[in-house]
């Protein structure tokens, strides 16, 4: 199948090095400490945060830390007609795996140590990087929930199709049997906190896909420093944080 025209466009009309259109809105769910919904093309997710708060079970409880738990989920509706896994299938676990271990990168976790941190993530309409617009909805809640972070945390992913680096894959595009490359990084500190690839690519290939991801989250990054500052939401940087 052709995923890129002799013209250089995509089945969506893109651009191979273009995002789809990323649209972000805080506070959505008025119970929680901290909320967003975070959208990258028609794939739409929601994130709730609930914290720092007393550790549940108190078994649980490190005493130099905060615990940070996550949940991911797909709504009943999510897919349309497509199939859609059961609640707690093991993609889900070991998305919500993930996401926790991503975040947990950006959380100063020893300033808030017997406390509980919980992430709920929820696609609300999946069409393909479904973790990258989780990570990037979970950000936007820590910061609208006052946790302190390192840095943000942001994310993207690249594939290859047709010989050609591809940024922010949609579900048609994702399902081809190409790489997926999902990559996500503290844009600030410069680093990468999360690399994940599913096929197998040529190394300088992978370089330049790799490189596509990141260029995606650093637009990202931009977009949610916006985003924060229109809705008065306070990003500490390094500069101001002990790391
Ligand atoms: N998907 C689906 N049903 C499922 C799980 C996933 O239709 O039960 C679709 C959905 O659009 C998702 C895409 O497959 O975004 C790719 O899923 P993948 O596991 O690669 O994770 P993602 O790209 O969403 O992070």
């Amino acid at each position: 199948m052709e995923f890129v025209s002799p013209e250089g466009l995509r089945l969506d009309g893109r651009r191979p090095m273009e995002m789809r259109q990323i649209r972000a809105e805080i506070g959505a769910v008025s119970s929680a400490d901290g909320s967003a919904v975070f959208e990258m093309g028609n794939t739409k997710v929601i994130a709730a945060v609930y914290g720092p708060r007393e550790v549940q079970n108190r078994g649980q409880q490190l005493n130099d830390q905060a615990l940070v738990r996550c949940e991911y989920s797909m709504a009943n509706f999510s897919v349309g007609d497509r199939a859609r896994r059961p609640k707690g299938d093991r993609r889900s676990i070991e998305i919500s795996l993930v996401i926790r271990q991503t975040m947990e990168a950006c959380i100063l976790t020893h300033l808030m140590p017997r406390s509980q941190i919980d992430i709920f993530v929820q696609v609300l309409q999946a069409d393909g990087g479904t973790r990258s617009a989780c990570i990037n909805a979970a950000t936007l809640a820590l910061a609208d929930a006052g946790i302190p972070m390192r840095d943000l945390v942001t994310s993207c992913s690249a594939g290859y199709l047709n010989s050609t680096p591809l940024l922010d894959l949609n579900y048609v595009e994702d399902s081809a049997g190409g790489p997926d490359v999902t990559v996500g990084i503290l844009p600030k500190l410069d680093k990468v906190t999360l690399l994940q690839m599913d096929a197998k690519l040529p190394k300088e290939t992978f370089e330049d896909v790799m490189e596509l991801a990141i260029q995606g989250c650093k637009a990202v990054a931009q977009y949610i420093r916006e985003v924060s500052t229109q809705n008065f939401i306070f990003l500490a940087s390094v500069s101001q944080l002990s790391v």
